[in-house]
């Protein structure tokens, strides 16, 4: 019941804020083939304008209906927070307000989309700006902080605070007490912190300012359930640009370059993926793929053989792998992509 008393209001909502934008709209209009050149074009930028209010609550809606997932990568916060608050320099001068920031050296990363962090912070800082208005001795306070197992930025500002019977509200899509609030930033910012597995705080006094709090994972926390992949190749290039490939994937990778470094890592550990050369300096890849058969035939499982160069023999060799997943060098993201979906797939079908 209360949700969907929740989903009235929000229907309200969105219904109001489009009817204003409208009524504003037929205004413009009304009368127009009395009107001369100069006042229509006049008419034509305030239509603009309440036009492109309702793209913005349309693109806001979408973005509460169904916010992209994050596309998690591991990001130095207090950098991204500073380039951030870069962006909105030219408000801060404006309007007269001083900034703080509190940095703590030495920050783990976070893992997270920077995209979709940065418009969480943007959000939090015009608010902030908002609230603040042009009050003399408005200050602007941006902390990155460790708490725990996650990181923090914290926003504060000196403007006139929530009061208390609104403070369990500014959560809700479309509150707002602005004239031309859409009162969609705080509600989507929830949803992207909450996406993260992360959280959005706030802790207002009337007339004392407020202060929001972004919580996000930290990136080593996650590097724990990270999968982990052997990557056995001897050509350090090709080695490296794999690698890279892998880890975008969100893969922690280990490396080995030759086929007895190789065996002494399986040997000592154990690898959710192996990336095994055919070719290798000492031993070959399906020769270590054999051993593997007969010592560990789970982590066997779990082998992709990465081929390339001479076709010809190639062909032949191919006949004579096994039937694991391979990668051809050289080889772009998605077939990095596929083939360890296939290799999943295939673990999966044999569980
Ligand atoms: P909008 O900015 O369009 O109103 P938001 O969802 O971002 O939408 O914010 C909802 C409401 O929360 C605002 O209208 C305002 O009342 C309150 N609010 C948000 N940030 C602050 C702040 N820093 N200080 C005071 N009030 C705030």
């Amino acid at each position: 019941v209360d949700r969907l008393a929740a989903v009235g209001e929000i229907a309200a909502g969105i219904a109001h804020e489009i009817n204003n934008a409208l009524a504003a709209i037929f205004g413009q209009t009304a009368n127009g083939d009395q009107r001369d050149a100069e006042e229509l074009r006049a008419a034509l930028a305030r239509v603009d304008g309440q036009a492109r209010r309702i793209a913005d609550i349309v693109q806001g809606m979408l973005g509460f209906a169904r916010p992209r997932p994050p596309r998690v990568e591991l990001v130095d916060l207090a950098e991204l927070t500073a380039r951030t608050l870069d962006l909105v320099r030219p408000d801060l001068e404006r309007q007269g307000v001083a900034l703080e920031t509190a940095f703590s050296p030495d920050l783990p990363p976070a893992q997270a989309d920077p995209q979709q962090v940065q418009q969480v912070l943007l959000n939090l800082f015009r608010n902030a700006l908002q609230a603040m208005g042009d009050q003399a001795q408005g200050w602007l306070r941006v902390g990155v902080v460790r708490v725990d197992d996650r990181l923090a930025v914290r926003v504060s500002d000196g403007g006139p605070g929530i009061p208390p019977e609104i403070l369990p509200r500014v959560f809700d899509p479309f509150f707002s007490t602005k004239e031309k609030g859409s009162g969609l930033g705080l509600s989507v910012s929830y949803a992207i912190a909450r996406a993260h597995g992360g959280d959005l705080q706030v802790e207002s006094e009337a007339g004392r300012g407020a202060t929001f709090t972004l919580l996000l994972p930290m990136g080593t926390v996650a590097a724990e359930h990270m999968e982990r992949v052997l990557l056995v190749d001897d050509a350090p290039d090709v080695a490296e640009a794999l690698a890279q490939m892998l880890m975008r994937e969100g893969l922690h990778v280990t490396r080995a370059g030759t086929g007895e470094e190789a065996r002494s890592l399986l040997a000592a550990e154990s690898w959710d993926a192996i990336l095994l050369d055919v070719r290798l300096p000492d031993v070959s890849g399906p020769e270590i793929f054999a051993e593997l058969q007969r010592t560990r035939p789970d982590m066997a499982q779990r082998v992709i053989f990465i081929t390339g160069g001479l076709w010809r023999s190639e062909s032949r060799l191919r006949q004579q792998l096994p039937a694991q997943p391979t990668l051809a060098k050289p080889c772009t993201q998605e077939q990095v992509h596929d083939v360890l979906r296939r290799l999943r797939d295939q673990r999966r079908q044999a569980a």
